[in-house]
C-alpha cells in the first residue's frame, strides 16, 4: 500500500497481519455435487470445510475449531482433542475462499464442522457479525444454522443475542445415563437443563430449533427411545433430524438399516413432531465429519 505515509505501513505491520487460509486439497464427489476443502492454516494446521450444491442453494459446512474438546463418541474431529479456537477470520475465510474458488455465492452456512462453536464463543459471535455485515458476506442470520452438543449457558447467552439464527441441538439420547456414554458433555448438562435452553431460545428468537438425532443401531434406536423422544419435545416448536450414523473405525458404531431408520421415523410424525432423515452428502469423499482431516493427517 504505497498510498500511504511510510510511518503508517509500518504501525500496521506492529499491529496487524493480513491471514490468508491456503487451499490444500479439494475432492469432488462423483455421487452429488459435494466439495471437500482441506485448508492449511498460518500455524499449518489443518481444517476441514464443505460445500454442498443443491437445486436452489450454496450451502457450506463451516469449522470452528481446530479438534475439538467435547468428545463425541461417533465423531472423528475429537479424536486429538481441541488443538485451537479459529479466529473469526478464518472462519469467515473458509466461505470467501470457497466462494473465489467456484465462482459463485453461498447462500447459506451451518456451524456443523469440526469443533464446537458455543466453546470458542467470542469468536463465533464477532464471526457472525462480519458474515452477516452488508459490507461482509451479507448473509442472512435466517440462513445460518449453529449446532451446539448442548452447552445450556452458552445456548442461554447465545439466545439473549437475539440474532434470528437457527440454532440445532444434538440430543442423541433423551436419557441423561445414554447421552453421557454417546457424549461426555452430556454429564455437565442434563437434558431437561438443555431443553430449557432450547424452549428459551424459541422464546427470544422465535425460531423453530432443530433437535438432532444421530441413530446408532441399537443403542439409541428403539421404539422406547422414540416415545421418550416425543413425551420430551411435545409442544415444542421444533423439528427433529434423524442422521443415520456414520461408520468411524475407531468407534463401533453402525448405521441401523432403512427400513428401521424410517419405523423410527413414523412414530415420531404420528405424534405430530416433524421429522426428516438427513440424506448423507458426499459419502464418497469421507463426507462425516472430521473423516478427511483425519486421513489426510494419516
Ligand atoms: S460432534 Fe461436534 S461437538 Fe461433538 S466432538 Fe464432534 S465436533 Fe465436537
Amino acid at each position: 500500500m504505497n498510498n500511504i505515509p511510510k510511518s503508517l505501513r509500518e504501525k500496521l505491520r506492529q499491529v496487524s497481519y493480513i491471514g490468508n487460509l491456503k487451499k490444500e486439497l479439494v475432492l469432488e464427489s462423483k455421487i452429488d455435487k459435494t466439495k471437500k476443502y482441506l485448508f492449511e492454516l498460518n500455524d499449518k494446521n489443518i481444517i476441514e470445510t464443505v460445500m454442498m450444491e443443491y437445486e436452489d442453494r450454496i450451502t457450506v459446512c463451516i469449522s470452528n475449531q481446530v479438534g475439538c474438546r467435547m468428545g463425541c463418541n461417533f465423531c472423528a474431529s475429537t479424536l486429538e482433542g481441541l488443538i485451537r479456537n479459529l479466529e473469526p477470520w478464518e472462519i469467515l475465510d473458509q466461505i470467501i475462499k470457497i466462494q473465489e474458488d467456484n465462482n459463485k455465492r453461498v447462500s447459506n452456512l451451518v456451524l456443523m464442522g469440526s469443533g464446537e462453536p458455543l466453546d470458542n464463543f467470542s469468536n463465533t459471535k464477532k464471526f457472525l457479525e462480519l458474515v452477516n455485515d452488508k459490507n461482509g458476506l451479507n448473509i442472512g442470520y435466517r440462513h445460518i444454522t449453529l449446532s451446539t452438543c448442548g452447552i445450556a449457558p452458552k445456548m442461554i447467552e447465545l439466545a439473549d443475542l437475539e440474532l434470528p439464527i437457527n440454532l440445532a441441538l444434538s440430543l442423541h439420547s433423551p436419557y441423561d445415563d445414554k447421552r453421557q456414554e454417546i457424549m461426555p458433555v452430556a454429564k455437565a448438562y442434563k437434558i431437561e437443563e438443555i431443553i430449557n435452553a432450547c424452549k428459551y431460545y424459541i422464546k427470544k428468537t422465535n425460531r423453530r430449533v432443530t433437535i438432532e438425532y444421530s441413530l446408532i443401531k441399537g443403542v439409541n434406536d428403539s421404539e422406547k427411545e422414540a416415545r421418550e423422544i416425543i413425551r420430551l419435545l411435545k409442544g415444542m416448536l421444533c423439528h427433529v433430524n434423524l442422521i443415520p450414523v456414520n461408520n468411524v473405525e475407531e468407534r463401533n458404531y453402525e448405521r441401523p438399516d432403512k427400513a428401521h431408520i424410517y419405523k423410527f421415523k413414523d412414530i415420531l410424525e404420528k405424534a405430530h413432531i416433524p421429522t426428516t432423515v438427513r440424506i448423507s452428502m458426499g459419502s464418497d469423499i469421507g463426507g462425516a465429519c472430521g473423516q478427511l482431516r483425519k486421513g489426510y493427517k494419516k
